[in-house]
């Protein structure tokens, strides 16, 4: 661990938000295709050229002596790495993170669950659109529907995870008929069902005909469900429900119709070394050159404070999210 003698230990934006979080995308490739993330449009061409194991493990390291204590590894598909086990394992013994996440598509995760949670893996999303075979096989453009289920629900029952996350975009015409069973499947079991609102980004062929947002999805839910209060609910953007009595939780993450930047306490590192300051603005900092560039881990903490402290880093907390710049969703980490 680096010791930064002398420096307050942790970062805060020009805003006076506190930053906690980072979000590592560790590849931009993925083994699925969804429509809506993965682009329909010409410029697929993504960089091969990800940080390495070490320039992972030794920015998260410039990070956690600046105060950040959750981690969550993402991408493109991280479970795409080797390296993914060695990663959680290094990134777990690190002095001031308690917090490893993962978001994944679940394609390949249940063989490698039990050395991911042997390693320290201890928050899992897990994507999952529709709980209808031919429905998935139209998202992805795979026939792993089967595979992904039977992931969460291992997942789910094997209990490291006080709630399994599922991550499902709600899109009109696709999958939208499907939110009151959806609901009622994640209701009885230890799963926290994420409804996130189709957002516009690059090449997802987003129109605003197939939004379907969180007042709409609370209609299809036809439930009383009631606000999830206390350290219960995260300081995150999701917004949590339940029913008296059920071990499941119905989030919701309304990018679109909900204001949550005034709590954003996350930044995150591109899979080719980027750091971004918010998913809706392109300012991104060249963290790769930096870690080429100098020597001493001292001074690029004081660096990375630096960009953080930057005017247009990171969006001020009135301004409604969606304007702008449109992220590409698996280059950034979504
Ligand atoms: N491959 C992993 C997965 O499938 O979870 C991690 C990367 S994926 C980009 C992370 C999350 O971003 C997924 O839950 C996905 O549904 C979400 N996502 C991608 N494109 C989106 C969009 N246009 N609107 C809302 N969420 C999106």
């Amino acid at each position: 661990m680096i010791p930064l003698n002398n420096q307050p230990k942790t970062l805060i934006d020009p805003m006076g938000r506190s930053i906690t979080y980072l979000r590592v995308s560790l590849t931009a490739k993925c083994n699925l295709r969804c429509s809506y993330c993965y682009g329909t449009g010409k410029d697929n061409s993504i960089s091969s050229d990800h940080l390495s194991t070490t320039d992972v493990i030794r920015l998260i390291e410039v990070f956690a002596s600046l105060g950040i204590n959750k981690i969550r590894f993402t991408g493109g598909e991280p479970l795409m790495r080797r390296d993914i086990v060695d990663l959680v394992r290094r990134t777990a013994k690190m002095e001031g993170i308690n917090q490893i996440g993962l978001t994944t598509n679940g394609l390949v995760l249940e063989p490698l669950l039990p050395s991911l949670i042997e390693a320290g893996l201890n928050c899992l999303n897990i994507s999952l659109d529709t709980l209808k075979r031919e429905t998935f096989r139209q998202i992805t453009g795979s026939d792993g529907f089967d595979r992904v289920y039977s992931a969460i629900i291992s997942a789910e029952e094997c209990g490291t995870f006080k709630r399994v996350k599922v991550n499902t975009v709600v899109m009109r015409g696709i999958n939208d008929e499907e939110v009151r069973q959806f609901t009622l499947w994640a209701l009885e079991r230890r799963i926290d069902l994420r409804f996130i609102e189709f957002m516009p980004t690059q090449q997802s062929g987003w129109d605003k005909s197939r939004l379907v947002n969180e007042d709409m999805i609370k209609d299809l839910i036809g439930l009383d469900l009631e606000p999830v209060k206390g350290n219960d609910n995260s300081p995150g953007p999701a917004s949590s429900y339940t029913l008296p009595g059920a071990p499941g939780r119905i989030s919701f993450i309304s990018t679109i119709s909900h204001n949550f930047c005034g709590r954003c306490n996350r930044l995150r590192l591109t899979s080719t070394g980027q750091l971004v300051g918010c998913l809706f603005l392109n300012q991104p900092a060249d963290l790769k050159k930096m870690l080429a560039e100098v020597d001493d881990i001292k001074d690029i903490a004081e660096q990375i404070r630096d960009i953080v402290a930057r005017p247009g880093f990171r969006r001020p907390p009135q301004e409604l999210p969606v304007i702008g710049f449109n992220p590409f969703m698996r280059k950034v980490g979504g």
